[in-house]
């Protein structure tokens, strides 16, 4: 049976999300890969149990994580139900509608129809009354936002959800369902954008209204799906994400390219004395608005790691311009 560390509180940052009551670990866990019904298993609770041990409340979820989609809400139920039940009131578990989910016209976007009856699909997956974040995953252009809004203000009123997040919304599209929101006095909290040093899209356009209107956020592929790491500073290991999959992030037009930025970032992180990953994590979160950043692993020890970042998180403007320079090339 699975016994939280009793030391679990020491050393982790807890951060307010935006001016809400909620706090949040300044680093989550995202179920996204390596948590489907192809990954096994006991690596999986290792992973759990090894993020809760180091003070990570947030474990970050979405209907169709797998693969096979929605195994990853399965395969964490059977962890909540087996072994964390107990810790369930000091965990932050939030799932996402809104990419395609079932076939036909009902499995996909922000209707209505759609996040109910996928909240519903989630909870009865995870094995929980209630998350605690529920997200629209995408805004939808077909689909009044207002509808959108008012089915997530549902959830809360059914006690199906605690508060409301949105993600990849910009911030036209967030400033408008945010009216909504305020409208309905739904609480909508965080807002989950992808931000890492090779993406900075967030800084102009999503951030500002963010401050403006009181909420934070929380950010994915943080580590750049782990180019943010000393993983690919000598080429593509055999038991990388990279090498694993048809995705394009480390495409051979752009790598020598890449590796040279991430090479150059890695002697700032020395510098430091941090990891690359490290220092990454702690750029992030030097946003007052990021309250918390995403971390995906696929082994505990990439955790313990990343958490490490906690260790040395300002900066001082003489690295940052240093930093802004490398990237700017
Ligand atoms: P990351 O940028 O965190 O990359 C994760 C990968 O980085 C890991 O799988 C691992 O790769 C590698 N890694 C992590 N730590 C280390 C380390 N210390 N040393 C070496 N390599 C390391 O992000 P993801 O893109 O996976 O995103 C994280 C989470 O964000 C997702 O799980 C999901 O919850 C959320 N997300 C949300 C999206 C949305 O639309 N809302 C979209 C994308 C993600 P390897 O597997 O090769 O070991």
């Amino acid at each position: 049976m699975y016994q939280a560390s009793t030391k679990r509180y020491d050393n982790m940052v807890y951060n307010r999300v935006g001016n809400s009551g909620l706090k949040l670990s300044a680093l989550g866990l995202g179920l996204w890969h390596n948590f489907g019904s192809v990954d096994p298993y006991e690596n999986q609770k290792a992973m759990i149990h090894q993020a809760f041990d180091l003070g990570i409340t947030y474990f970050d979820l979405a209907n169709n994580y797998g693969p096979i989609p929605g195994s990853a809400e399965e395969n964490f139920g059977r962890i909540m139900a087996t072994d964390m039940k107990p810790y369930r009131d000091e965990m932050i578990i939030a799932s996402k509608a809104g990419y395609q989910m079932w076939a036909g016209p009902y499995g996909d976007w922000g209707s209505r129809k759609s996040i109910l009856a996928s909240a519903d699909q989630s909870l009865k997956r995870l094995g929980l009354d209630y998350v605690d974040i529920f997200y629209s995953h995408r805004p939808d252009p077909k689909t009044p936002v207002s509808e959108t809004a008012l089915a997530l203000d549902q959830l809360v009123r059914a006690g199906k959800a605690l508060y409301i997040g949105i993600s990849n919304y910009n911030g036209a599209q967030t400033a408008a369902i945010t009216k909504v929101f305020n409208d309905l006095r739904t609480p909508f909290v965080i807002h989950q954008p992808r931000y890492n040093m090779f993406d900075r899209t967030i800084e102009d356009d999503l951030i500002p209204v963010l401050r403006r209107e009181g909420k934070a956020a929380v950010s994915f592929s943080s580590l750049s799906q782990g180019l943010l790491t000393n993983k690919y500073l000598n080429g593509i290991p055999d038991n990388s994400r990279a090498a694993k999959s048809t995705s394009p992030f480390l495409h051979p037009l752009q790598v020598d390219e890449t590796i040279r930025t991430v090479r150059q970032l890695n002697e700032v992180a020395k510098r430091r004395g941090q990891t690359l990953a490290e220092m990454a994590l702690a750029w992030n979160l030097r946003e007052p608005e990021i309250a918390s950043v995403l971390i995906g692993a696929s082994r505990p020890q990439q955790l313990v790691d990343n958490v490490k970042a906690l260790d040395h998180l300002d900066f001082s403007s003489a690295e940052l311009n240093e930093i802004d320079h490398i990237l700017a090339k």
